[in-house]
């Protein structure tokens, strides 16, 4: 059965209100203020609570949407965090970062004639409330079952396994290379868009859950695989993302002033450039910068340049926007805080000066032609259109690999040609007995919501391993 919506009737979705663009964008504050618990009732009350609700299908998790909503028009708000954890450990992290306009909002039925529920919002607000007015009580959590289980990397997919599958009443021990757990949410997204504070308060709600969380721990070098068995782990789940950074392979690349997205992101991030003067981690610091690429990446490189006092910050994509694959959100803010768009733009060469040091990049403009293998327009070269665009600092954010210390060492587990860990898609299975994988290191460079969702699998599949065998 189809709800009725009557377009004339409904009330407007809550605007999110946010620091203006002007005086935000050279802080490192969230940008987004955060609903009121009035708005929060009054977006709550706009949602239909469908019979069918397209918005669980949308949502990688299945989280039980109107039933959180439903709990927020009564004030109710230890149901609603009840109800979001039943299906989501890190509700303030997916708040704030899924990509909601391609799922759970993208299917809701108010999205027809309207605007969409504000389900991020609310989620976030849930989970902000909890934070820091909440009850604290813990959800409940089964008796111990004298089972060990390591899991190594603390990003989204990892801390959900660790989630579940202490709940169970295992004992979970989450191995991290950094010296802070969290993975890309903590050294990749900065600050404005996810405030650590926020990262580190979910891993806390883990470890008061039960969860052990060990950091500098870098498995493949500090310990292997085989040596956690030997230890006494009955079980591994590998969550160790793809955090090994791509470059352009054009010449000059090697320049002083041109650094990958990554390095420049942990940096900033997790070394905390960003507090500058309070904390002095070297990071370079141009005033004509260039970032190349297009995805959240490339977004989060660029608005965290203009932040650390960029005069002039240009994002170079060879596509056009329709193609760019960040956020449309997050694309949307960096426009407002006068990141420039150079599209159909490609480099063909950095330039420096005597003294090694980028001066500027050489680049082609671009058309676009028939769709490529992705489904998107491939761009082509536009023949003698060669132009010089100056600038003293490139960050490179073509996208990232999988990194191979702990699969090198490790010779017993399939990889695929990219160098990925072979996993069954439905459990996490990989061909190593004991040992489960998922996230950004199966998959590729993904969302925190589908690491989750591979997350959430392996810990059932690890689950039934533990309590009935492989
Ligand atoms: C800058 C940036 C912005 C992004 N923005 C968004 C966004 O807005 N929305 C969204 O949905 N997605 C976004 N993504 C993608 C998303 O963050 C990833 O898909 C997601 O974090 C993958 O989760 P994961 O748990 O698989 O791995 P990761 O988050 O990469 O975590 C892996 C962890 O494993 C650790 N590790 C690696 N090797 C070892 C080892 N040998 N031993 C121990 N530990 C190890 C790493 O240090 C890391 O902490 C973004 C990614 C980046 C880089
Ligand atoms: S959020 Fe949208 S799709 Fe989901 S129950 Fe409410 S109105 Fe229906």
């Amino acid at each position: 059965m189809v709800e009725k919506t009557d377009s004339k009737k409904v009330a407007q979705r809550q605007a999110m209100p946010e620091q203006k663009p002007e005086i935000r964008r050279r802080n490192f504050e969230e940008v987004p203020v955060g609903y009121t618990m009035e708005q929060a009732m009054a977006e709550a009350s706009r949602c239909l609570q469908c019979k069918k609700p397209g918005c669980v299908e949308g949502c990688p998790v299945s989280v039980d949407i109107p039933g959180f909503i439903n709990c927020i028009t009564k004030g109710d708000m230890t149901g609603a965090i009840r109800n979001l954890w039943g299906k989501n450990s890190l509700p303030a992290v997916c708040g704030r970062v899924c990509p909601q306009e391609i799922q759970c909002e993208g299917n809701c039925i108010m999205g027809k004639k309207g605007e969409p529920i504000a389900i991020g919002n609310l989620e976030r607000f849930t989970a902000d409330y909890e934070r820091i007015q909440g009850s604290g009580e813990l959800p409940p959590k089964e008796k111990p079952t004298g089972k060990k289980v390591a899991v190594v990397g603390s990003g989204p997919s990892g801390l959900t396994v660790a989630g579940d599958l202490v709940r169970k009443g295992h004992d979970v021990t989450v191995l991290e290379a950094f010296h802070k757990p969290g993975g890309v949410l903590v050294y990749g997204i900065p600050e404005f868009r996810l405030p650590k504070e926020i990262v580190f308060s979910e891993v806390a709600f883990l470890e008061r859950l039960g969860a052990k969380v060990e950091c500098n721990q870098v498995v493949g070098r500090t310990v292997s695989l085989d040596e956690l068995f030997a230890e006494g782990y009955d079980a591994v789940y590998l969550g160790v993302g793809a955090g090994l950074p791509k470059f352009m392979n054009i010449p000059g690349e090697n320049l002083i002033g041109i650094l990958s997205a990554n390095e420049y992101l942990t940096r900033a991030n997790l070394m905390k450039a960003y507090q500058y003067p309070k904390v002095d981690t070297p990071i370079p610091r141009g005033k004509n910068v260039v970032v190349l690429g297009a995805g959240n990446v490339a977004m989060d490189s660029a608005r965290t340049a203009m932040r650390l006092g960029a005069d002039t910050v240009r994002i170079v994509y060879r596509r056009s926007r329709e193609e760019m694959p960040a956020r449309k959100a997050e694309i949307h803010h960096a426009g407002e805080e006068g990141i420039e768009f150079c599209l159909l733009t490609a480099p063909t060469k950095f330039v420096g000066n005597d003294k090694g040091r980028l001066t500027g990049m050489e680049c082609l403009r671009m058309e676009l032609g028939e769709p490529d293998a992705s489904g998107r327009r491939r761009p082509i070269p536009i023949k003698g259109s060669e132009f010089m665009m100056e600038c003293d600092l490139v960050i490179v954010a073509v996208g990232a690999g999988a990194n191979p210390l702990l699969t090198q060492t490790t010779p017993d587990l399939s990889l695929n040609k990219w160098g990925y860990i072979m996993a069954d898609l439905e459990t996490g299975k990989t061909t190593k007995k004991g040992v489960w994988a998922g996230g950004d290191i199966v998959t590729g460079s993904a969302t925190v919501i589908l690491a989750m969702g591979a997350g959430r699998k392996a810990a059932d599949s690890i689950h039934k391993y533990l309590t009935w065998g492989w």
